[in-house]
């Protein structure tokens, strides 16, 4: 249907386009031919007026009368002598015999005399033209037609044959096949289209890979808890007696761990949903840095995990303080989980000009060069092997990312291998 569709279109455009062009010839050839060709004469006459003028003296004068005679039918007489010679055609009437055109001019003589002279122009009756002509352009229409069609089934053909093979390969995209390969050739419109619709392809098989990576580890994150907490829970029912504390951090743990991941993935949903607003407030940054380190000190001081925040002066923002505060909060626990023996983790707050520069420092493993590119992606993890202490959903960064750039900011991080990692962002101040 389509396909007749764009073979119709194009017919008819060009259909149109030969039509205008017949029509133009039409009136150019039939309409306006007589008073053309009347004035074409008068250019000649013209011509010939200046030429005589040129030659009035010149003994090459009759031989230049005779040619324009001879080859442009225009005889030219003294003024006074001459009567136009009549063509007459037989059978014709009065008023359609052939005229002539004339014009007088004087001219000076070498002597000084003037002498007048009549130019007259033959004009040939052009009915007999016209109807040539209009058998003519009968003939030209045809092909015309003829030639239009052929066109636009070529034309119709070579940009409807690749949309169709483009169709048929989007067909199976749409079956959840994502090898599908769009081969798309002949313009630079379809060839972009496809070049796009391999690129959107190969998106969503990546999201499909990372969907049924996080589906794995997502099923098996929330079954260990949960088995952990009705174990200790059936535990502390058959034998009461015996609960040690101990027994109950096991399942405040667990618990905690389940909110983490649950918490993740609703914000990050409420992120690609577009539905989280930001509430922006003016806040001291410096101030709210400094709590969430010192409750985060409090949290891993037992595990002999050493915070430090250098700064300079408070920095006010503008902005959402409870994202911002999540934001960092996420670089602050990847960098405890991550960091190295040390078991250091600064976080320095710099100015550059109107903006302020967040760094968050581990001495740990590092990332590598190849997974630099990745860890900003949802369900990116590069520990791919189930190291439960190290366990966390891949939402972390990308949360993060999402929050920065709401707050229209920067972000990114240098890492190396076995030497550490720098999580920085920055936020224009106020
Ligand atoms: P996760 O919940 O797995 O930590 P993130 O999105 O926060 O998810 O991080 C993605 C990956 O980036 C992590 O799995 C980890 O391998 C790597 N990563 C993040 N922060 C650090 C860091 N400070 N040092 C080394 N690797 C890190």
């Amino acid at each position: 249907m389509d396909k007749l569709k764009l073979q119709w279109k194009v017919f008819a455009f060009l259909i149109g386009f030969c039509a205008l062009l017949l029509v133009i010839l039409w009136l150019f050839q039939t309409v306006f031919l007589s008073d053309m060709y009347k004035f074409i004469r008068k250019i000649e006459i013209e011509k010939a007026i200046t030429l005589v003028e040129k030659n009035i003296n010149s003994s090459n004068l009759e031989n230049i009368l005779y040619e324009l005679e001879l080859n442009k039918e225009i005889i030219v007489r003294p003024t006074k002598d001459f009567a136009p010679p009549v063509r007459t055609v037989p059978d014709r009437p009065e008023h359609r015999q052939p005229e002539t055109i004339t014009k007088d001019q004087e001219f000076v003589l070498k002597d000084g005399n003037k002498i007048f002279l009549t130019f007259h122009a033959m004009v040939t009756p052009v009915d007999a033209t016209v109807s040539t002509i209009q058998m003519q352009l009968y003939i030209i229409t045809g092909i015309m037609i003829l030639l239009a069609t052929l066109l636009a089934i070529i034309i119709s053909k070579y940009i409807s044959n690749p949309i169709e093979q483009i169709n048929r390969s989007a067909k199976v995209l749409a079956t959840g096949n994502y090898e599908t390969e769009f081969r798309g050739k002949g313009f630079l419109e379809i060839k972009e289209l496809s070049d796009t619709l391999n690129t959107a392809a190969l998106e969503l098989s990546k999201v499909e890979r990372l969907r049924r990576e996080l589906m794995a580890n997502i099923s098996h994150d929330l079954r260990t808890p949960l088995s952990f907490i009705y174990s200790y829970a059936e535990m502390m029912h058959d034998f009461p007696y015996e609960v040690t504390s101990e027994h109950s951090q096991v399942i405040m743990d667990e618990a905690n761990r389940l909110t983490s991941l649950v918490n993740d993935m609703l914000d990050i949903s409420s992120f690609e949903a577009g539905i989280a607003k930001l509430n922006k407030v003016n806040y001291n940054l410096t101030e709210s840095l400094r709590k969430t380190i010192n409750r985060m000190k409090e949290l891993v001081k037992s595990d002999g995990y050493l915070l430090k925040f250098e700064h300079n002066e408070d920095v006010y923002l503008l902005a959402d303080e409870v994202k911002i505060t999540q934001a960092f909060y996420n670089l602050l626990l990847n960098a405890i989980t991550y960091s190295g023996d040390d078991k250091t983790v600064t976080v320095c707050q710099s100015i550059k000009g109107s903006m302020v520069r967040i760094e968050v420092i581990d001495h740990g493993e590092g990332i590598s060069q190849s997974d630099l590119p990745y860890i900003w992606e949802r369900y990116y993890k590069v520990d791919k092997i189930h190291e439960r202490p190290k366990i966390g959903t891949g939402l972390g960064l990308s949360i993060v990312k999402k929050i920065i750039d709401m707050h229209d900011g920067e972000y990114g991080v240098e890492s190396e291998e076995g030497k550490g990692s720098i999580f920085w962002f920055q936020l224009e101040s106020k």
